[in-house]
């Protein structure tokens, strides 16, 4: 790896993890989901970022996926369980992590939230070239099945690239036998998700987050607008509520819908527990070496 591109995934990891910071901080009952994850982009364009994806904030038995659409009138209340995850690039090169924030003082629900803390921290710590992604795998299940929880099975972690946010290899929640290792310089998201429930999340419906893949030629000159104004994302992933402020919603859903006839348009729909039990959720970014940079920790 370059200097350069080691600069970036720094600078990026760093900005990611301000961003995410803060935007916990942010997170208390009564406070407007909408506002938190405006708040929480404005913070990134302060620092120097570039989204890598929509700020997200999903809610109790939502892991992910949940992004405020334009009139979102959301508010946290008490009891709930949120998952913040922020995802920044510089010149493509992303930082991508998340956390847990627990509005209550119920026991359980702060052990839930320990549990994908601390599984990612036990990921982290047996991280270096040559570790095989089953023993990964096998460190988060622990952790998490140890408080009584289930990790969830089909999301996982990923590779970074530029201007991609899911290489290969998928990093698992639990021991798939894989014996692949990770090699020197790879750039890798760990994201550990514990749930009472299922352990098997599920896509629902009305997403607020799409992304561009491929190129299709498009007749209509609304979608044509639109089309070129998404070219700005390199294929990343964008907020309906960024567009509808652009575009307004009539043009936005009309382009969004021709694109989907396409088939160049990806959708990503909240990804609810199958049971509906709550989820927690922790993440980081992190440069494999003997000594692993994680660019998304702050000390
Ligand atoms: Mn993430
Ligand atoms: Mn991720």
């Amino acid at each position: 790896m370059d200097k350069e591109t080691f600069d970036a995934y720094v600078k990026a990891g760093n900005i990611a993890a301000q961003a995410r910071d803060y935007g916990k901080s942010l997170i208390k009952v009564g406070a407007s989901l909408l506002e938190v994850t405006e708040a929480v982009e404005k913070k990134i364009l302060e620092l120097g970022g570039d989204f890598a994806f929509p700020p997200q904030i999903s809610l109790n038995d939502i892991a992910a996926h949940y992004c405020a659409g334009p009139e979102d009138d959301t508010k946290f209340k008490q009891g709930d369980i949120a998952k913040l995850d922020v995802g920044v690039h510089i010149n493509g090169f992303v930082g991508d992590t998340a956390v847990t924030v627990v509005l209550s003082d119920d026991e359980e629900l702060k052990k839930l939230e320990e549990a994908s803390r601390e599984a990612l921290n036990a990921a982290l710590k047996i991280i270096k070239p040559g570790v095989t992604l089953s023993e990964i795998g096998a460190a988060i299940h622990a952790e998490i099945t140890k408080r009584g929880f289930a990790p969830i099975r089909n999301l996982s972690g990923h590779g970074l690239a530029q201007f991609v946010i899911h290489d290969s290899p998928s990093v698992p929640n639990f021991d798939t036998g894989s014996n692949e290792e990770l090699v020197e310089d790879q750039v890798i998201a760990i994201e550990p998700f514990a749930s009472t429930g299922a352990g098997i999340i599920y896509e629902s419906s009305n997403p607020t987050i799409f992304s561009i893949s491929g190129k299709k030629p498009v007749r209509s000159t609304m979608t044509r607008e639109v089309l070129k104004d998404l070219e700005q994302f390199n294929g990343l992933p964008f907020a309906l509520r960024w567009i509808v402020k652009t575009h307004g919603e009539g043009k936005t859903k009309f382009a969004l819908r021709e694109l989907r006839t396409k088939g160049i348009l990806k959708e990503y729909a909240p990804l609810p527990d199958k049971a509906h039990g709550l989820v927690s959720q922790a993440e980081h970014t992190v440069i494999v070496r003997d000594e692993p940079v994680i660019t998304t920790k702050i000390d």
